[in-house]
């Protein structure tokens, strides 16, 4: 299904400018915590403040945000700062209570995302309206269900849709608290060049020392956007406390950006595709030639009544080839993903000819 985009038409921000930055605490705590952080964020030229005012918790028992008392300081943020604010909504209530307060952008939480029923029940509420959404990744490597997500919304007639990218649940995080794979939301944007995507390093990173690079790595990527947790007391936050940032910190780290917007291609840059062709169509050839010799292995192995699967050869390719990658500096895993896909490939080519 296309999706139906329009600009997210922000009041007063220039859309054509990247980034777009959004940032606020994770969570509105206090009326006092709210509006210092806010004053702090308005001073620093930040225009759209972000507050979790509901917050969906893996566990009862942890803060579950503020709710509905929350939903005046927003207005006071508004009030006083001329910021515009952004709220998650998870249920139609939450969609009717904020748009009630005046709250200008609404995101959908990576968990929500994640549930079809949900979803649709968001966006019948949202038929008739006319605000920003903002679809958080669901918290699965899932790009269709990332997708479906926003044909929902933009089935209910919302065009002033974007996406979020806050990384994905994975067994093997080490650095990360959320995979970024990145592959996702490039494909994401390749697929809908007009969908404005925005990264929230804060959830992705999940550790303050995170938040700069993962930052720049958006930018060079070519989001549009940004969103930040920022606190104005980050150690004593009620949630997330180790990914948020000083509204001081957060200037800094804007400040420090590079941001790359030329699309200009230029004699040298056009050289070098050229090459990356020319080398790409050498790898393909080489890939069916490689098959070609494969599927003669597999007419010998039928001939002299041999399996397929030679677990101990492929050990001895996986390896060979790993340490080769590595000397010539490439990531070992990057190197032992290749040889699984060839040797997937090429043992689906030779049952072919063995069960023939
Ligand atoms: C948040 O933005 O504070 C949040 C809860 O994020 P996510 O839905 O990405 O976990
Ligand atoms: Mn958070």
């Amino acid at each position: 299904m296309e999706l139906q985009i329009t600009s997210l038409n922000l009041k007063g921000i220039d859309e054509t400018k990247r980034p777009l930055v959004i940032a606020g605490p994770c969570s509105a705590e206090t009326e006092e915590q709210v509006m210092n952080t806010a004053h702090h964020l308005a001073e620093k030229g930040i225009n759209i403040f972000r507050a979790g005012v509901w917050k969906p918790r893996t566990k009862p028992g942890g803060f579950e945000g503020m709710g509905e008392e929350a939903l005046p300081w927003m207005k006071r943020v508004k009030e006083e700062t001329g910021m515009l604010t952004a709220t998650e909504v998870a249920t139609p209530k939450h969609v009717e209570l904020a748009l009630n307060a005046g709250i200008d952008v609404l995101w959908i939480g990576a968990r929500t995302t994640a549930n079809p029923f949900a979803m649709q029940e968001l966006a019948d509420s949202l038929k008739g309206v006319d605000v920003p959404v903002l679809v958080k990744n669901p918290v699965n490597p899932d790009l269709e269900l990332w997708i479906g997500a926003l044909e929902r919304i933009n089935g209910a007639g919302i065009t002033r849709l974007g996406a979020i990218h806050r990384g994905f649940s994975s067994i093997d995080q080490k650095i990360y608290r959320n995979s970024p794979m990145w592959h996702i939301p490039i494909e994401l944007h390749r697929r809908y060049p007009n969908l404005p995507i925005i990264c929230d390093p804060s959830h992705i990173g999940g550790r303050r020392e995170l938040i700069a690079p993962l930052c720049q790595q958006a930018m060079d990527m070519g989001f549009k956007g940004l969103i930040v947790e920022s606190h104005c007391n980050p150690d004593c936050a009620w949630s997330d406390a180790k990914q948020q940032v000083l509204p001081d910190v957060l200037d800094f780290i804007l400040d420090r950006l590079v941001v790359r917007d030329s699309t200009e291609m230029t004699e040298s840059l056009s050289a070098l595709r050229k090459q990356i062709d020319e080398l790409d169509n050498n790898l393909m050839d080489l890939l069916t030639k490689r098959m070609r010799v494969s599927r003669e292995i597999a007419t010998y192995k039928k001939e002299h009544n041999m399996a397929v699967l030679q677990t101990g050869r492929y050990s001895e390719i996986l390896e060979k080839r790993g340490a080769q990658g590595v000397l010539c500096g490439m990531d070992a895993n990057f190197v032992k993903k290749i040889y699984e896909a060839i040797h997937e490939e090429s043992v689906r080519q030779q049952m072919d000819i063995i069960n023939k």
